[in-house]
């Protein structure tokens, strides 16, 4: 029997793997193709922190990975890491009660990450957001914001709306929260004012339940990317519809970034922890296999579904890192790990 939901999660599950799958996390399967892989979606702290997170990133053939950082962590990361890791800037939202300070000072931090090698930006407009700071992504104080991304040719990475089961269960005051589809005119109005901007919609621009919505985004927005990240989320609603969103990834081939959406946290000393990500990202779309998934999902109505898709080869190079590149404006990255033959 279909086991009902319990509680909603976090959508990039920050719960424990409990590994009830038994997979073996510490031997990746064999990649399929050759050429780096960028992971494009990530939250490290300081290099105590993101130690364990690199020896799994590593095992896992990623070569490169973008992660929200503060400055401090960014720079020590690079001390230690060299150019393992690029990053997002995460612009404070505190001082936005007086916008012309608010527009200087966040100008300023801006221009000091650019300098500081920073990629790109990183917003987090959550509904919660949106109602506890009375504040959405095409509010005024956002545009002089939205100018220097462009003037320094950076991306925008955000985070739009929630999984729609939570609509359902946390959302459920329309007046506060609007509805699901609601929800997308304050990005839609950015994207459209912001053509020179290129702005990343995180977890399939928050709508992996509906792929015909994020089509019509995709087909009204040319500077709209997306990545795939919030595992979890996004492997129960690819995998849902598998046929149909095999058939998406190939049409939009140069939309997608491959992404994880992994945090470290402190004190974490499960490989597993981050393994299973990988590995989950991995089969979904190197494979067509069909398994359980083995990242528990209170979200999912049963045991979690994994459903391969399978990618042709010069989509999953797309997705892997030739994408990312052009986003975020790096160097091919080298490949460290020597696939196994054959
Ligand atoms: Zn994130």
């Amino acid at each position: 029997m279909a086991r009902k939901p319990q509680k909603v999660a976090s959508p990039r599950g920050e719960g424990m793997s409990s590994n009830r799958t038994g997979i073996d996390f510490q031997t990746p399967p064999p990649r399929r193709i050759r050429g780096p892989i960028i992971d494009a979606h990530t939250h490290v702290g300081n290099p105590q922190m993101a130690k364990l997170f690199v020896e799994v990133a590593r095992t896992y053939n990623i070569d490169k990975v973008v992660a929200i950082s503060t400055v401090e962590d960014a720079e020590a990361l690079r001390k230690r890491f060299g150019s393992f890791f690029e990053f997002f800037y995460r612009p404070p939202f505190d001082g936005k009660d007086k916008p012309r300070t608010f527009k200087k000072m966040t100008l300023e931090r801006i221009d000091e990450a650019v300098e500081k090698d920073f990629k790109a930006l990183k917003f987090w407009f959550k509904p919660q957001f949106n109602y506890d700071q009375k504040m959405y992504f095409d509010d005024r104080r956002m545009y002089p914001i939205f100018e220097r991304a462009g003037e320094h040719g950076i991306p925008c990475l955000t985070h739009i709306a929630d999984p729609d089961v939570w609509f359902e269960r946390v959302y459920t005051s329309r007046r506060k929260f609007l509805t699901k589809r609601g929800n997308y005119k304050q990005f839609r109005n950015a994207f459209r004012d912001f053509p020179e901007v290129t702005f990343i919609g995180a977890h399939m621009a928050g709508d992996p339940e509906d792929l015909d919505h994020l089509q019509e985004l995709f087909d009204d927005h040319p500077n709209l990317m997306v990545d795939c990240s919030a595992t979890k989320w996004v492997v129960r609603e690819i995998s849902r519809q598998a046929e149909e969103s095999r058939e998406f990834f190939i049409r939009n081939a140069d939309r997608i970034m491959f992404g994880t959406d992994l945090v470290t946290f402190p004190g974490i000393t499960d490989f597993g922890r981050y393994a299973s990500r990988y590995w989950v990202h991995q089969i979904m779309w190197e494979t067509d296999r069909r398994c359980e998934s083995p990242i528990d999902d209170p979200d999912a109505a049963g045991v979690p579904k994994l459903h391969g898709l399978d990618l042709p080869d010069d989509v999953l190079e797309k997705l892997n890192w030739r994408n990312a590149i052009r986003v975020f404006k790096l160097k091919k990255p080298r490949v460290r790990t020597a696939l196994p033959k054959g």
